[in-house]
């Protein structure tokens, strides 16, 4: 098939160059995203393979499916950036890749805590100066802290797992209770009892309607004061403006974040000789307590090699007309 590949990197580049041995598809890079902008790109081809950030709004798809193309293949988990019900109506199929490697991303929301914790990223940078002192890199223990997990699915189960062997507490908050976690030692809260009681909250859940705003003024007011929010899920599932308020207050203690509400803009960019007109995520940077990466939690050789594989499984699918086993459905 004749796939348009949008957003692209030199790391997908040779991710799917090497799994494209057996499907053989004609896959054209595009270092541009797939939005209003660029939807011209696609004529000519059969599908698109796109990313986080690329914007597939019911206007895009309208346009996509007018030129030609039949299915979207997301490489990656989180589907929030497509307008599902246009997807239907159009008859343009979604597929994305559901579980490439829950584990780089649950190690990676550690990775913040610890960061952020023990400020080794201070550490560092003070012993390549000569600065030897120790002075304000005081941290915490996590060993009978207690953690909240919001979303218990694929990596917001194995974080919890992560979260018992430096033996912490775990709550969890999640529309479904899973039996399995209950059984390991996870209790499920409300969500009010998760703010109230956690000394860390590292939040897995989608974005969705249900969560878009989920930490807004009213729920930074419930937190324990001085506690810690990972978020390695989508940026909308905090609001920015008012995470900024609690680190004001220093209501919130500490903010770990790889995703970032407004990050289209900036993330996956070298944006390093440009001025950035972001006032908000400025802001946000200028705090001592505030950790942001550029969306890298899923960032590991073995995830990489998982979404090329299913990603190009999933078009060989949908061009052999078989089941697809990772639609997108609504
Ligand atoms: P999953 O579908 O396995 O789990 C999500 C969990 O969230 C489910 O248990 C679901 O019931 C729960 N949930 C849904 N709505 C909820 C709500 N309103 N309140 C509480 N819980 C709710 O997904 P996953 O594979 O564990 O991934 C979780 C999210 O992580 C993805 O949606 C994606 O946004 C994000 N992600 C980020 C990266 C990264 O690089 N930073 C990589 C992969 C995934």
């Amino acid at each position: 098939m004749k796939i348009a590949v949008f957003s692209t990197k030199s790391y997908d580049r040779e991710y799917f160059g090497k799994f494209n041995v057996k499907d053989n598809h004609q896959l054209t890079y595009f270092d541009a995203p797939l939005n209003a902008d660029t939807t011209n790109l696609t004529i000519g081809f059969d599908a698109v393979c796109i990313f986080v950030n690329d914007r597939v709004e019911r206007s895009v798809i309208q346009k996509i499916a007018r030129n030609g193309i039949r299915v979207i293949a997301l490489r990656c988990a989180g589907f929030n950036n497509v307008d599902l019900e246009a997807a239907v109506e159009n008859q343009v199929k979604v597929v994305r890749v559901p579980a490439y490697s829950p584990e780089a991303v649950a190690e990676y929301a550690v990775a913040l805590i610890l960061t952020l914790n023990r400020k080794t990223h201070k550490a560092y940078n003070r012993i390549r100066e000569g600065n030897f002192s120790l002075e304000k890199l005081v941290g915490f223990d996590l060993h009978k802290k207690t953690v909240g997990v919001i979303g218990t699915g694929k990596i917001g189960a194995i974080f919890s797992g992560l979260m018992f062997g430096f033996g912490c507490k775990v709550l969890a908050y999640d529309k479904y209770e899973s039996t399995e976690l209950k059984s390991k030692g996870v209790e499920y809260v409300s969500f009010d009892q998760i703010l109230e009681r956690s000394d860390i909250i590292s939040l897995h859940c989608p974005l969705t309607k249900d969560t878009h705003h989920l930490f807004n003024n009213e729920s930074f007011a419930k937190i324990k004061k001085g506690m810690m929010i990972i978020n390695t899920s989508r940026g909308a599932v905090i609001d920015t403006s008012a995470a900024i308020e609690a680190l004001k207050t220093g209501r919130l203690g500490y903010l770990g974040i790889d995703v970032y509400e407004q990050e289209e803009k900036l993330f996956f960019k070298d944006l390093s000789e440009s001025i950035i007109q972001d006032d908000v995520f400025m802001r946000l940077m200028s705090f001592p307590n505030v950790l942001i990466t550029s969306h890298q939690g899923f960032f590991t050789k073995e995830a990489l090699d998982e979404i090329a594989l299913t990603t190009l499984k999933n078009l060989t699918d949908f061009e052999q007309g078989k089941f697809l086993e990772n639609e997108v459905k609504i």
